[in-house]
């Protein structure tokens, strides 16, 4: 101000026409700043640490309350007013009120001449989760006077974040909502200085979000690796600078509160600490070697989690034979330059929905669902393959000339059926059921490593053939396109 007064001066003198000017405005120029003063008993500083936010983040508002007064004084509800209040106004300018039940701010003593900072996070409070910008101004109602002070008004703004990995996980038995389940998502957003990644809970079906965070920083032409362990927690392995990568666990301690469904998240789940960045460089080359083809092979490990498949009293656990199976089948394919992509990768329930959410969000793909089936007749033998739609039934041929023609187990045929996975998928869909564990002697075959990478081996050539086997093969049952409505 003193700084512009003095450029203003420096400019009169050059030019004494001005002066007149000068002369006229300056008194007013100091009742006004003498009127602020007095008015000023409390004076009231809102700031955001940035500018822009992500959806369902907290959106922290420091608020610095001067007393000016002269006196101590104590900032209380009263008259029905609570004493600190947000004003905050949507990209419409329409008001945005308050949550209900929100909470209330205890009383607050400043003494005089003290300068109080508060820091309030605004998405408990406020429904500030849509996109777009917010203007806000705080209010301080100094109940002695029955007067209100208010805050310049300060702008932010909500946007999401570009999701670049999702997992749906089952919620663990004792953690208060087990039998839901929740889908982490990692994203990432670009601020113009630097590029954040984002762990984000929900409940996709309902559309309810528990929580969204900043891992930090990253590098965003890294990829992130991102795992689930058998507790559901999730693992993050991020390059967070050119030469360091960051670890971050996210412990799942899902804790509902009854009123506002949101998911206390301990800070202590959360650990960073910093590996080699060497230590991931052959993961990370291994899975980029898909480029040159644009075939992405979404591979489905059946069951998972609290779904072990197959029969009651089963011996040798479906979900576990499947997912090796699967994760076989991922590397073969990875090595003829595919682009996998895993519904999941560990032993964690995915709903049927979220497997078929995750192929169609691929274009150009195919997919392929790895079962073992099971009988309550303990002769029950032999390899099936199963498809739905038209598109599929190359790829089901060609998958069932190799895994059938490899195995030592009986040629039961492809077969058509409308199982969820091949009816909500829009892209050719494959299931095969790779032997029967009941079986005793199929059993022992699934539980050797070395006839498990056969049957991964046998679906990849599959996969790779799926063009060319159809029409050179008649000898097995094999549906015709035409017996396919
Ligand atoms: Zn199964």
């Amino acid at each position: 101000m003193t700084r512009l007064l003095r450029d203003h001066i420096a400019c009169v003198r050059t030019r004494r026409s001005r002066a007149d000017i000068l002369r006229r405005v300056l008194p007013w120029f100091c009742i006004f700043l003498f009127a602020a003063a007095a008015e000023a008993q409390v004076q009231v500083d809102l700031k955001f640490k940035r500018l822009q936010f992500i959806a369902h983040e907290p959106v922290v508002a420091t608020v610095a309350i001067t007393n000016l007064a002269g006196r101590d004084i104590e900032l209380h509800d009263a008259d029905g007013q609570s004493w600190l209040g947000f004003e905050i106004t949507g990209s419409e300018e329409q008001p945005i009120p308050p949550l209900s039940g929100a909470n209330r701010e205890p009383p607050l003593r400043i003494q005089a001449g003290q300068r109080v900072t508060r820091q309030i996070d605004l998405t408990p409070l406020y429904p500030v989760h849509e996109y777009g910008a917010y203007h806000v101004r705080t209010n301080i109602y100094f109940a002695d006077l029955g007067k209100f002070f208010y805050s310049g008004t300060r702008v932010f703004e909500v946007t999401d974040a570009r999701p670049i990995w999702q997992q749906t996980v089952g919620v663990p038995d004792g953690a208060g909502a087990s039998g839901e389940v929740r889908t982490y998502s990692l994203m990432t957003n670009r601020f113009p200085d630097h590029t954040s990644l984002y762990v984000r809970v929900q409940d996709q079906d309902t559309g309810v979000v528990y929580a969204t965070y900043s891992l930090g920083r990253t590098i965003s032409f890294e990829q992130p690796q991102a795992e689930i362990d058998r507790s559901n927690q999730l693992h993050v392995l991020h390059c967070a600078a050119p030469r360091a990568w960051s670890y971050a666990r996210h412990k799942r301690r899902p804790v509902i509160r009854r009123n506002s469904f949101r998911i206390g998240l301990a800070a202590a789940g959360l650990l960073t600490t910093f590996l080699a960045c060497s230590s991931y460089a052959a993961k990370s080359s291994r899975s980029s070697g898909g480029d040159s083809s644009p075939i992405t092979v979404v591979i489905d490990a059946g069951h998972g989690g609290y779904d072990r498949g197959g029969i009651p009293g089963q011996r040798v656990s479906e979900k576990d034979m499947t997912l090796d199976v699967a994760q076989r089948l991922g590397r073969a394919l990875e090595a003829s330059g595919y682009r996998v992509v895993m519904t999941r990768n560990s032993d964690v329930f995915v709903p049927l929905g979220t497997r078929c959410a995750i192929a169609n969000s691929y274009r150009n793909a195919i997919f392929v669902s790895v079962h073992f089936n099971s009988a309550t007749r303990r002769g029950a033998s032999g390899i099936e393959t199963y498809f739905y739609s038209r598109d599929s039934l190359a790829l089901a041929s060609a998958i069932h000339h190799y895994v059938a023609g490899g195995a030592p187990s009986e040629n039961r045929g492809v077969r058509r059926r409308g199982y969820y996975v091949l009816r909500r998928t829009n892209m050719p869909a494959v299931l095969v059921e790779c032997g029967f564990l009941t079986n005793p002697t199929e059993a022992a075959y699934a539980q050797n490593a070395s006839y498990r990478q056969k049957l991964a081996e046998a679906i990849a050539a599959g996969v790779r053939s799926r063009n060319s086997v159809a029409s050179s093969f008649s000898t097995t049952r094999v549906a015709t396109a035409e017996s396919i409505p």
